[in-house]
């Protein structure tokens, strides 16, 4: 058990004047709840304390893409602010990303470039029908109209905002790489630099710490205060289906490294509020903005959208940061629906992904020793340069797709449609439809699938000596994880270590796997590969010692989350507004748009809206 479970169940009612009635938070915190917890937080969730520990005009939950851009903007229109952030310092995803920011509709970058965009181009583009991936999934035929035409009149304005707090771009033109769903119509890719490496400056050592770091040094600046390691619980309405958000109660959630007993410090405190008590209460005179970066984190929650992501799946970002479903959870016990939901099950964008690290628990990003989180991550992993070197097993041992395919497409974008008419009926059918199933089979069902859930289980790379030596791989640690890397003489006995992974929960069926391997050489041998037609296969695996390396797909985004309108104001299940409550970012639903584009502008609509609310009078 962690610090900030032990501290959520010392949560007494004594904290709190009694209210009536059962409380928010039987929703709140679910994924890792006891039942004390559980207990504790509904006597929370059912009390608004007499006396608050803190206040503010806004109070922000979450520091990373959209937090901050939402923060700095309450600030400018006035608003005191407090951001709640449960990590030990700023960023979230957005800091540990790869810089890349989709953001168009005409900003000054596209103009000085020649690039035509406009607010009514990029609307029309994110919510356009016809345009289909190559696996025939619809990119934005399921968006929320009012969500989109938010998006599209407020990008190049999000844009400059970057650039007048600090934010500084490559110079180019903005471009394609790395845009997914951003619309056809334009380039709209800008490129945040940094290739310094990682530090507790910068934990991923990428383009989202220029960004982030930016915004954090502009947001102390416009008196912003950030309270750390505090992880929100309970956002407290005057009642729970009416009536107000008057604030949130939050518990302490210091990270510590393996063996130490000091938490986890930020690279800068200056801004921080020094506090260490247990739980928290922080009124919101205004309104709270839930920023909390989405639920793919938890998995009951993902399983709502696709049954299939059992616990296996990893989540990119972590262990820096989580996307845990507290903020979504937190809305729906005060009345918040859920929206956009089939943008959640959709395969493509990038939403689980095939990675090419191997060997190593928390393959994305590519973490490296010198991060402050390295400790938590405990092994880099290997790079696989040619599928052709190994193959891909599931947990009873059993090839189930040719281990050279791309797993779901990563979005469209400018080029990816020539030509490309909005709404033109002709467009699906211009698109060449390449099925990519290698995700989907890999999450089938197989013979280890048990009751209740039938996971599909781990899924490992198999190889022998001769290919670590044609890839060049060092296997010494801190390359390979002991709980997710194995190596034997021979392959059965290599079968049998994998019950030490924590979620190998099946033997793999004695023979499986060295049958497996010996169809596989036979299948060299003859040069064709009759059971997935993995093209020319190649290498043999027959030279000891023989390695199974954890090869799991990993899950990335959230595209669905709470409801929101054109103002990122939260909506309950009537369809009504829930006074002084906003969401923005992957939390928010109705956009099926990866990454920080749309985190940030929401961040920049919901920060202004919260702050023009005229709230509490005293
Ligand atoms: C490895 C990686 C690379 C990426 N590369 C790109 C890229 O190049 N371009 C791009 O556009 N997108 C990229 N993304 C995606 C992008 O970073 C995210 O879409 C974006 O950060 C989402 O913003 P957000 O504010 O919703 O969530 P986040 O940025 O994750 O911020 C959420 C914050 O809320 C905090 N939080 C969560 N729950 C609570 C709680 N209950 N109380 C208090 N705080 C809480 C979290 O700790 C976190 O700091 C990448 C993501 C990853 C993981």
């Amino acid at each position: 058990m962690d610090r900030s479970s032990k501290s959520r169940k010392r949560i007494s009612r004594r904290d709190f004047v009694g209210r009536a009635g059962l409380g928010a938070a039987a929703f709140a915190g679910a994924s890792a709840m006891s039942g004390l917890d559980a207990q504790a937080q509904r006597s929370a969730a059912s009390a608004i304390p007499t006396k608050w520990d803190l206040e503010a005009d806004v109070v922000v939950l979450g520091a990373g893409a959209s937090g901050l851009p939402a923060a700095i903007r309450a600030a400018d229109h006035g608003a005191s602010v407090i951001v709640v952030e449960a990590n030990y310092d700023i960023g979230g995803h957005g800091i540990i990303n790869g810089g890349q920011v989709p953001l168009g509709g005409g900003t000054s970058a596209q103009k000085k470039h020649g690039i035509v965009d406009s607010p009514d181009i990029l609307f029309k583009d994110l919510t356009d029908w016809s345009v289909v991936e190559t696996n025939g999934m619809p990119e934005y035929r399921h968006n929320d109209r009012g969500v989109q035409r938010a998006l599209a009149d407020n990008e190049a304005a999000a844009y400059e905002f970057l650039l007048e707090n600090g934010v500084k771009f490559e110079d180019g033109p903005p471009g394609v790489q790395g845009g997914h769903a951003i619309g056809i119509s334009a380039p709209r890719e800008n490129y945040a630099e940094w290739d310094k490496g990682q530090s507790l400056e910068s934990p991923r050592g990428g383009g989202g710490t220029v960004i982030y770091r930016a915004l954090e040094t502009s947001a102390k600046k416009k008196g912003v205060k950030f309270l750390l390691n505090y992880h929100m619980d309970v956002i407290l309405r005057e009642t729970l289906s009416a009536g107000r958000v008057l604030g949130i109660s939050a518990s302490y959630t210091p990270k510590f490294l393996p063996g130490s007993t000091t938490p986890m410090q930020p690279f800068r405190s200056d801004g921080v509020i020094a506090m260490t008590a247990r739980t928290v209460t922080v009124r919101a005179r205004k309104a709270v903005i839930v920023a909390t970066g989405g639920s793919s984190s938890n998995v009951n929650f993902r399983r709502m959208f696709d049954a299939r992501l059992t616990d296996e799946y990893q989540v990119a970002g972590e262990p820096y940061s989580s996307q845990d479903a507290s903020g979504e959870m937190a809305g729906m016990a005060i009345g918040a629906s859920l929206w956009g939901t089939a943008n959640q099950t959709f395969e493509r964008n990038g939403a689980l992904r095939k990675r090419p690290m191997i060997g190593a628990q928390h393959i994305y990003p590519e973490w490296t020793p010198e991060s402050p989180v390295f400790p938590l991550v405990r092994a880099t992993g290997v790079r696989v340069t040619d599928w052709q070197d190994l193959i891909l097993v599931n947990q009873v041992g059993k090839r189930f797709y040719d281990e050279t395919a791309e797993g779901w497409p990563y979005g469209t974008h400018h080029g990816f449609l020539e030509p490309y008419v909005q709404g033109d009926w002709r467009n699906p059918r211009r698109i060449t439809y390449r099925p990519q199933n290698f995700l989907d089979a890999a999450l089938a069902p197989n013979d280890g699938s048990q009751a209740p859930d039938f996971r599909a289980g781990p899924i490992w790379a198999i190889f022998d000596a001769d290919a670590v030596q044609r890839e060049k791989w060092d296997l010494a640690a801190p390359a390979t994880d002991p709980l997710f890397f194995f190596r034997a003489d021979t392959v059965a006995e290599l079968t049998k270590q994998l019950r030490r992974n924590q979620y190998q929960k099946v033997d793999m069926p004695a023979g499986n796997l060295e049958a497996t391997v010996a169809r596989y050489n036979s299948i060299v041998d003859f040069g064709y590969d009759p059971d997935f037609e993995k093209p020319n296969p190649k290498y043999k695996i027959q030279r000891p010692p023989f390695y199974a390396a954890w090869a799991t797909p990993v899950v990335h985004d959230t595209y669905a989350g709470l409801r929101i309108n054109m103002k990122c104001q939260v909506v309950d299940f009537n369809g009504q507004v829930i006074p002084g409550l906003y969401c923005s970012g992957e939390s928010a639903g109705g956009c099926s748009q990866h990454g920080q584009g749309r985190a940030i502008t929401q961040g920049y609509i919901a920060g202004k809206e919260a702050a023009g609310e005229r709230g509490l009078s005293n």
